[in-house]
């Protein structure tokens, strides 16, 4: 448990929630400000501030977790598809520093967000990146 974290409240049951599933690593209940019905949360019960800091093992069970709770979410709202969305950093959007992914259901014309302007590299730049990439990665 982390001072101060508004999840670890939630996971510790001082701060209520509307919860839809549970078990030893994972708790998902709905997000307290849906950008669409039926938006919700899953997250794990131990403090992580960020993806990355997770341990493998409870990594791969929010992972497992997600594709069986999107599909009674958007079952439960009668939408024909979802996004996932895990914020990591203030920067990317990030206000709760306690690991979560969003499941947000959609429908078309929903007016939510669509399709990002997709960017172009300079010659060579994509390889200087993809070599940083694998240069640094711990696996
Ligand atoms: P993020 O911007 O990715 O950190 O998202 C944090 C999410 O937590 C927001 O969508 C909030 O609406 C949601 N949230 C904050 N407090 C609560 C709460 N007490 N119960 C449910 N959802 C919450
Ligand atoms: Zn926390």
């Amino acid at each position: 448990m982390s001072d101060q974290c508004i999840f670890c409240e939630i996971v510790h049951g001082n701060i209520p929630c509307a919860k839809i599933f549970e078990d030893d690593q994972v708790l998902a209940f709905l997000d307290i400000g849906p950008i669409s019905p039926g938006h919700c949360l899953v997250i794990p019960k131990k403090h992580y501030a960020r993806l990355e800091q997770c341990p493998a093992d409870l990594a791969a069970a929010l992972a497992a977790r997600l594709g069986p709770i999107a599909q009674a979410v958007i079952a439960a709202v009668n939408a024909p598809g979802y996004n996932i969305l895990n914020n990591n950093h203030p920067c990317a959007g990030q206000l709760v520093e306690h690991v979560h992914f969003h499941i947000i259901p959609r429908n078309p014309d929903d007016g939510l967000f669509g399709h990002w302007p997709a960017g172009k590299y300079p010659p060579g730049k994509m390889e200087q990146i993809q070599q940083k990439i694998t240069d640094s990665l711990a696996l």
